[in-house]
């Protein structure tokens, strides 16, 4: 087990001691390898790109630049290519056909006639509206239209949406418009002086990609976009969260539900029996089938154990869970799911109400965790009219979901009473619109008191101790209430069920490292050294896992860590399931104009070792950077803040900008936007 730790604890904490983090400012620029030619994309097409024939007959300059660093430009295609293709890797590889003088761009470059683009992320496409600035003509997914060629009209719509969303879709969405020439799908025939581009459908990664198949001087050649890295890998995990009509399944709930699509996809591809594979990013694939079918057993690896401990097989039953299951794994596959565990009925000194818990002490004082619903309020008001609670002492949160948190406020103030949470999510809390989060509520709660962890409170018979416990989402608490010789009750959220871990929504933050997510809270629970109950607030009953339980859902949970790290290229699987990384804090900022606005991006250090991250902002019309930390550098398990002041004399408005995020081995262009709201 590799020991390092993360500051998860002191990055809370020191958020909420302050309400901002310091800055950690690295007196380090960026590593010289990210200095190179990939960052000045005007001279990149030019100076960089390498005949194949050049590097082909260098073997050793290839084993060297393949072991020296995943990101230099290098091509890897067969030499009989060399007269027309190029390849060179970059933070978006340079794919460059020539023909009769003229350059046709896969996925984007320079001084070309014709750009093909395979999915419409923000993140990829930034290279092709440089094509098209240079008079390009551009060729993309029909599937994908509206959100190349309007999203105003999602970010218009995002400014609401983005509370109560059970969608969970990549936002890695274009700020401003793209100009193509022509949408395409799959049959659809592509001829670019006399070379035949044909258009497959090849949704995964994104909802509506498609690849494009050419042979290029006897080399049967595909472009994939993203559906693949290298040998078999994925960039992430967290873009393939999606709905699941047929088991009645929306985003929310979808884990790696386009995983699907991308076993089917995969195969297409690998119908085509291409000679290599040129993706968007990452490495050319030049042992397609090899890489491809190492890709499917990963993922069915990966959702045969993630079903395995899922928590939705209690909500959902069996019937759902196993098409959920057929769906990645195949027609009548073993599918293995956690029988249910011990359960039986509340004892009487709990209250169940919805998505709440009432404690009710012996001399009818109430203590009331999270509260969602008006219903909630009104059950209490009841219990009161009838003499059966005097006062509400206080309420406690477990997490930020709209479910727990959109009536907490009301509450707070119709009985007069605190609000507690644990400091790591105080902040979330108090400000849920400067996250982007699943189910976020709208409603801010103020002045909650974030409790350090472990910290314990005598309320009337009871001891009660509150707990950071990131399972279900990383913003979240449990609180463990013992009285007298009763059964002490930890009530954990929405962390577990009777059959298993609640991580159905990877956008939920639920981190892999040694001593957090899920795995904390696993210590958490072995720690008590006493029989306990658990609650889930969704669950009208108590439940215990055995020993025994205890070994699988911990054993399986150590496995799929084992898979992530396969399945990512990244140096910590963290990166590969945890989209929040890096972002913009606030996420959705309001300002008026003719004023200065302050920003920060925040970046979290998952790797196992020191690293220098830096960072380039894109801003919009009316808007100009005043100053801006450029690069930070974090040791292991930390997040440090990058801070922005913007100078905004943009119209009244809304508009979204952007920031590239790099680091050694790592670079992602127009990466983590912002909300700005000019009023
Ligand atoms: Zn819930």
């Amino acid at each position: 087990m590799r020991m390092y730790t993360h500051a998860y604890y002191a990055y809370a904490a020191s958020l909420s001691a302050n309400g901002a983090l310091s800055s950690v400012n690295s007196v380090n620029s960026v590593p010289p390898c990210l200095r190179g030619r990939y960052l000045s994309d005007n001279t990149e097409a030019q100076s960089s790109r390498r005949r194949i024939d050049q590097i082909t007959n260098n073997i050793d300059e290839i084993a060297m630049s393949r072991v020296a660093s995943i990101l230099l430009g290098i091509s890897l295609v067969a030499a009989s290519h060399a007269e027309e293709m190029s390849f060179d890797r970059g933070p978006l590889n340079n794919v460059v056909v020539e023909r009769d003088g003229k350059r046709l761009a896969v996925y984007g470059g320079a001084d070309c006639e014709q750009v093909l683009i395979t999915h419409h992320r923000r993140d990829v496409v930034w290279k092709a509206r440089k094509a098209l600035a240079g008079g390009a003509k551009a060729v993309a997914p029909e599937a994908e239209r509206d959100l190349l060629e309007k999203p105003g009209e999602f970010w218009d719509a995002f400014t609401q949406n983005r509370f109560h969303d059970y969608a969970q879709q990549s936002t890695k969405i274009l700020a401003q418009p793209l100009a193509v020439s022509r949408w395409v799908k799959e049959g659809d025939v592509v001829e670019w002086r006399g070379i035949r581009f044909d258009v497959l459908d090849t949704p995964g990664y994104t909802r509506g990609a498609v690849s494009y198949v050419a042979t290029i001087d006897g080399k049967k050649v595909a472009f994939t976009g993203d559906l693949i890295y290298g040998d078999g890998q994925l960039i992430d995990l967290y873009s393939f969260q999606d709905a699941i009509p047929e088991a009645n399944i929306r985003g929310y709930h979808g884990y790696g539900s386009r995983l699907a699509g991308l076993v089917t996809s995969l195969r297409k591809i690998g119908d085509q029996k291409p000679d290599v594979v040129l993706p968007a990013r990452g490495p050319a694939i030049n042992e397609p089938q090899a890489a491809i079918e190492k890709l499917i057993s990963r993922v069915q690896k990966l959702y045969h154990n993630y079903l395995s401990t899922n928590a939705l097989h209690w909500y959902f039953k069996e019937d759902r869970m196993r098409l959920c299951g057929e769906r990645i794994l195949g027609q009548g596959a073993d599918v293995e799911l956690m029988p249910y565990s011990l359960h039986e009925k509340t004892p009487d000194w709990v209250f169940e109400q919805a998505t709440s818990r009432l404690l009710i002490s012996e001399d009818g004082h109430g203590f009331l965790l999270d509260c969602g619903y008006q219903r909630v309020i009104d059950a209490v008001k009841k219990l009161m009219s009838m003499g059966l609670v005097k006062q509400i002492d206080g309420i406690f949160v477990t997490h930020y979901h709209d479910d727990h948190t959109d009536m907490v406020q009301a509450a707070a103030e119709e009985f007069g009473c605190p609000v507690y949470a644990t400091k790591e999510y105080e902040d979330i809390l108090e400000n849920p619109a400067a996250y982007h989060m699943p189910a976020m509520t709208s409603n801010p709660i103020k002045d909650v008191k974030g409790l350090p962890s472990g910290e314990k409170m005598k309320w009337q018979e009871f001891e009660l101790t509150f707990h950071f416990f990131p399972g279900q989402t990383f913003y979240h608490g449990a609180v463990l209430a013992k009285k007298n010789d009763e059964r002490p009750i930890f009530f954990i959220g929405d962390a577990f069920a009777p059959s298993g871990i609640d991580d159905y929504c990877v956008l939920n933050r639920n981190l892999v490292h040694a001593d957090g997510g899920f795995r904390l809270c696993f210590q958490k629970l072995r720690q008590l050294d006493e029989p306990f109950w658990l609650v889930n607030e969704h669950i009208p009953y108590v439940f215990a896992f055995s020993n025994d339980e205890m070994d699988y859902l911990e054993k399986r949970y150590s496995q799929r860590i084992d898979i992530l790290r396969e399945l990512f290229p990244w140096d910590a699987p963290n990166y590969g399931i945890d989209e929040q990384w890096a972002v913009f804090y606030p996420y959705g900022a309001e300002t008026k104009s003719n004023a200065k606005l302050k920003l920060q991006v925040r970046v979290t250090n998952h790797s196992p070792h020191r690293r220098d991250f830096a960072i380039k902002p894109h801003l919009t019309e009316g808007m100009k950077l005043i100053s801006y930390d450029s690069k930070i550098a974090l040791p292991p398990g930390a997040t440090g803040i990058m801070h922005l002041h913007v100078q905004v004399d943009s119209k009244p408005g809304n508009y979204v900008i952007t920031s590239d995020v790099r680091s050694e081995g790592m670079e992602f262009r127009e990466w983590v936007e912002a909300l700005v709201t000019v009023k």
